[in-house]
Order: structure tokens, then sequence, then C-alpha cells
């Protein structure tokens, strides 16, 4: 009897478990602990966290129309929100298009239409989290084979699109040289307001931030050291990292 019991106790402890998973795979409940839990970079124009995920119909549309191969619909591995699009910067980061397409291309409002061109993009903010392997800081110059992933990512494209050529062509002619790439690849229309390479204390340069960084993931995707030094965060503006920090 008392094993009955306590068969019918884990019978309902699991299944219990087992819709709660189900419901917080499917991105139903916003708890303040699943949207803390969510750190993805949203497209361009994403709502609010809450609101995007409400709105979001995962039609994909936004992805069809990106030139850079930018966006993904998450799968089920990675937890709730499933369907629904992001971007990883370490794979393939957003570049900034002036008209911002994807944004144009949703129909649900989950991307919001008063993002119409490059500079109203924010998506987060760059961070030198990882000053020390920093190439530039150290004097190290560009490895050979530091562009092998932007190789392999464009061989895996169907379709590529000519801007994926120019953009692979600028980034192609780093090898050996001092490191400037997150400076250089920031591809907004005025890059000098996100990001300069600036003389720091050891008599290298570091890249510095500014208000303008539109949190879009290219400096990342290009720094050419294994975990990159300098990443972004998403949905994080410039004062809450760097004016209020301090
Ligand atoms: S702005 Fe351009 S590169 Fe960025 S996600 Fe939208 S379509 Fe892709
Ligand atoms: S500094 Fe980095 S994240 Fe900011 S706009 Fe430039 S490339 Fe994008
Ligand atoms: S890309 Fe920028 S952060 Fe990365 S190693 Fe080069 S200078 Fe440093």
């Amino acid at each position: 009897m008392a094993k009955v019991q306590t068969d019918r106790r884990d019978f309902v402890k699991y299944s219990t478990l087992g819709v709660l998973g189900l419901v917080l795979g499917g991105g139903i409940i916003f708890s303040p602990y699943t949207l803390r839990a969510e750190n993805r970079l949203r497209p361009p124009g994403a709502m609010p966290e809450k609101e995007f995920l409400a709105l979001c119909i995962k039609c994909g549309q936004c992805l069809q129309v990106c030139p850079y191969h930018s966006i993904e619909l998450a799968d089920m591995a990675m937890g709730h929100g499933e369907g629904t699009p992001y971007i990883d910067a370490n794979v393939r980061a957003c570049y900034a298009c002036e008209a911002v397409p994807c944004v144009l291309a949703c129909p649900s409002g989950a991307l919001d239409h008063s993002c119409e061109k490059a500079e109203d993009i924010k998506m987060g903010i760059a961070v030198l989290e990882f000053p020390d392997t920093c190439l530039a800081m150290s004097n190290t110059p560009v490895p050979k084979g530091y562009n092998d992933k932007m190789h392999k990512f464009i061989d895996g494209v169907r379709h590529i699109n000519p801007l994926e050529d120019q953009l692979l062509e600028k980034f192609d002619k780093y090898e050996g040289e001092q490191c400037t790439l997150c400076a250089d690849m920031c591809p907004i229309p005025n890059p000098m307001g996100a990001i300069a390479m600036v003389p720091d204390a050891n008599g290298g340069n570091k890249p510095e931030i500014y208000d303008g960084c539109i949190g879009c993931g290219a400096c990342q995707e290009v720094c050419p050291t294994s975990k990159p030094s300098i990443v972004v965060k998403p949905r994080v503006t410039y004062d809450e990292y760097y004016t209020n920090k301090s």
C-alpha cells in the first residue's frame, strides 16, 4: 500500500514537473526567472522580451529577408521561446542594414516598425569582456586562420548575398596586422560614435565603446580570439552598463 502511495506521489510530482516543463518550453509562462534566463540577442526593433514573446507569430519572415543570414529560429533545445528569432553573434551578427528589412518584414509588431534605420537599432551594448585576451592590448598581430570561421559559415550558405562577399573581402585582409577588427568592421553609418581604438596604459591599444553602439554584435563575430574578447550584452543600454556603473 505504502508503495502504491509513493508511486502515486511520484507520478503526481513528475507529471506536474512534466507539464511545467512543457509550459515553460512553449513560452507560455513569463516568470521573472524565465525572462532573466532569456539572454538572447533579438533582431533589430524587438519589443521588450515579454511583449516580443507574446507578439511573435514565429513566421520566419525576418530571417527570410536578412541578406547576411544573421537570424535563426530557436529550437526546442533552447528552452522557452521555441520558434522565435534570435541572433547568435558568435556565429553571425547583424550588419545593420540601412532600411532594416527584417523589421519591415515583420507582420506582427514583435519587431517594432518605429525602428526605421540602422541608427534606430538598439539590441544591446558591446563590452570588452576579456581585456586580457584582446590582441590589440598585447600588441599581438592577427594570427593566420583567424578568418576560417567566417569562411566556414559562408561555405554553408546556400544563396550567398553579394553583401556577404563584400564583408568577407574586407575581413580577409588582417592576417599579420595589428588588430583593429572590432572597430573597423563596425557596420553602422557612424562607427566612430560606437567604437574606436584608443591607447591603453601598457602602450598598446584597446577598443573603447561609445553611446552610438547599437549592439549589433559584429565586433563579437569578427573578434579573432578563440573566445571573443568583446561581446554584446543583449538588451542592455550604454547608460545602464557604462554611465550608471561608475
Ligand atoms: S538589420 Fe539587416 S543584417 Fe540585421 S538582422 Fe535585420 S536584415 Fe539582418
Ligand atoms: S561597437 Fe560592436 S556592437 Fe556596437 S555597433 Fe559597433 S560592431 Fe555593433
Ligand atoms: S577584435 Fe577588438 S577586442 Fe578582439 S582582439 Fe581585436 S582589438 Fe581586441
